[in-house]
């Protein structure tokens, strides 16, 4: 049934600019007269870091399910990120992943892909395909400080504008998409808006990246390589991991949990490496070039806010990692920051985006695929042992048992494989991991041994073999 639309023009504001407020804008375009994006960055016309984004010089991979979600709501720019130089890269085939039940083989068929890139490369394309859409502006420098309204409607934000002064911004939607900073507790606070319930399991993991020139020929088919810790092994968990970049480059991001954490020094970088449950990464990147300084990162704590069982103003919605933010380590912030905006622009597809049940009907839906990610991350890291947040009760002990019988069955398990690719890649629900199937195959293993060496092709191999590059010794 068509709804009758209010009297003035329709605006819906969204607060930042980055991967999720982007592409929330992206899913409004069709559904108000205009879509304004608010930064308090300036967002650059070029592939650069900025002040607001340090998590933008750590290696990022976008899963199939976020690829294809950002393809639904702007066709072609997945290609265009690959006309761009970002890699496209089959999983499982492309992958050599050392889980803690050991190697997973890569014979399988290549149901799956991760798109590799620098995360501000991919950043500007989305960035520049939906600012040239019609409807769409944006405001650089403006800082959101607040909202308008009442508990039962947000009519829009007051800012720091572009000359620091105070202004008001009117809006029939506010889409909170300003990240693992967000305010909004305390903005609902102001207006007298509901206390949100929010929940955090912090590992205190903290990143070390760098970027590598890659050995000659190891750029266009070099594979993903991710030693995994091991959240059960009674020790601060370490990971390592190579994503080829495009352009000759390969982004290596290390990784520790709270009491092994890597630090900013060039001469410990490739000795954690080396560390880590297995040195392959380490033995890669000693053929390797740095080209760049290492950046460090530690704000990486996953954090839940139930916004979608609060009872929220009409008018307001959240987003992203505003909402649900996720240890990096398993790579989905940004796919389920694409899905939660896909969700958006299904819910504004048959409820008018003033409504008064827009927002409520948006954010339960924005919070399923979050919500899967986020029981992925937190069953992994309530177990290490210096993790902060609730302990793991009864059944967050049965279900770690589970997913490790299945980690370990897909070390040989075509049925598996596919079922933990399908819900790691965020393409399907994570209630596929519990279909008669999976169930049998599980209660099954694996049909052979595990393997005992990496599963390298002959030409990473030959790579590998070569002499290490010669590195300048430390001044003292
Ligand atoms: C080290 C690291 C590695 C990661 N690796 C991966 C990966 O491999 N794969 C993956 O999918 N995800 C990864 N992630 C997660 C991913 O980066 C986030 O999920 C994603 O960036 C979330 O985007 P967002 O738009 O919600 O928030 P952000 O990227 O934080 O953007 C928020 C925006 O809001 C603006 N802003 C903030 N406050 C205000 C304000 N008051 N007023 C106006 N503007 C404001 C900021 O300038 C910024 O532009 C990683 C994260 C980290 C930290």
């Amino acid at each position: 049934m068509t709804q009758p639309r209010p009297s003035h023009a329709t605006r819906a504001v969204v607060l930042g600019g980055g991967l999720s407020g982007t592409l929330a804008a992206a899913a409004l375009a069709s559904h108000v007269d205009e879509v304004l994006i608010l930064d308090h960055d300036v967002l650059p016309d070029e592939p650069k870091a900025r002040p607001r984004l340090p998590h933008g010089d750590h290696a990022h991979m976008l899963w199939a399910g976020g690829a294809d979600a950002m393809e639904q709501l702007l066709p072609g720019v997945i290609q265009e990120c690959l006309d761009g130089g970002a890699r496209r890269i089959p999983v499982p085939t492309g992958m050599v992943s050392y889980a803690p039940a050991g190697w997973f083989r890569r014979s399988w068929e290549p149901t799956h892909y991760l798109i590799g890139a620098l995360r501000q490369e991919f950043d500007l394309v989305v960035r520049r395909r939906v600012l040239a859409l019609p409807t769409v502006r944006v405001r650089c420098g403006v800082k959101v400080i607040g909202l308008l309204g009442n508990a039962a409607r947000v009519g829009g934000v007051r800012v720091r504008n572009e000359d620091h002064e105070p202004e008001t911004v009117r809006a029939d939607l506010v889409v909170d998409a300003t990240g693992r900073g967000s305010k909004a507790p305390t903005w609902l606070a102001e207006i007298g808006g509901p206390r949100v319930r929010e929940i955090t399991v912090d590992a205190g993991v903290r990143y070390a990246s760098r970027l590598y020139k890659a050995p000659a020929g190891a750029d266009e088919n070099w594979p993903v390589i991710h030693i995994q810790a091991d959240p059960r092994g009674g020790e601060p968990g370490r990971v390592a991991s190579i994503i080829s970049v495009g352009g000759g480059r390969w982004h290596v991001s290390l990784s520790g949990t709270r009491g092994g954490e890597p630090t900013a020094q060039e001469e410990q970088f490739e000795d954690f490496a080396r560390e880590a449950r297995h040195p392959l990464v380490a033995e890669a990147l000693a053929r390797a070039e740095p080209i760049s300084d290492i950046a460090v990162y530690g704000r990486t704590a996953n954090r839940r806010r139930f916004y979608d069982r609060a009872r929220l103003p009409a008018g307001f919605v959240v987003l992203g990692d505003a909402a649900t933010s996720l240890n990096p380590v398993y790579g989905h912030g940004m796919s389920a920051s694409a899905l939660g905006a896909l969700a958006l622009r299904t819910v504004a597809e048959s409820t008018p985006v003033p409504s008064s049940r827009f927002g409520m009907q948006a954010q339960r839906r924005i919070a399923r695929p979050a919500a899967d990610a986020w029981l992925l991350a937190v069953g992994q890291d309530r177990f290490y042992p210096n993790s902060i947040g609730a302990k793991p009760n009864i059944v967050d002990r049965i279900g770690a048992r589970y997913v490790a019988r299945l980690t370990y069955t897909a070390t040989d398990s075509a049925v598996v494989v596919k079922s933990l690719t399908d819900v790691m890649t965020m393409r399907k629900r994570a209630g596929e991991l519990f279909r008669l199937r999976v169930l049998v195959a599980a209660a099954r293993g694996p049909r052979r041994p595990v393997l005992d060496a990496p599963p390298l092709t002959p030409f990473e191999l030959a790579i590998l073999r070569r002499a290490p590059m010669e590195r300048p010794t430390a001044k003292h």
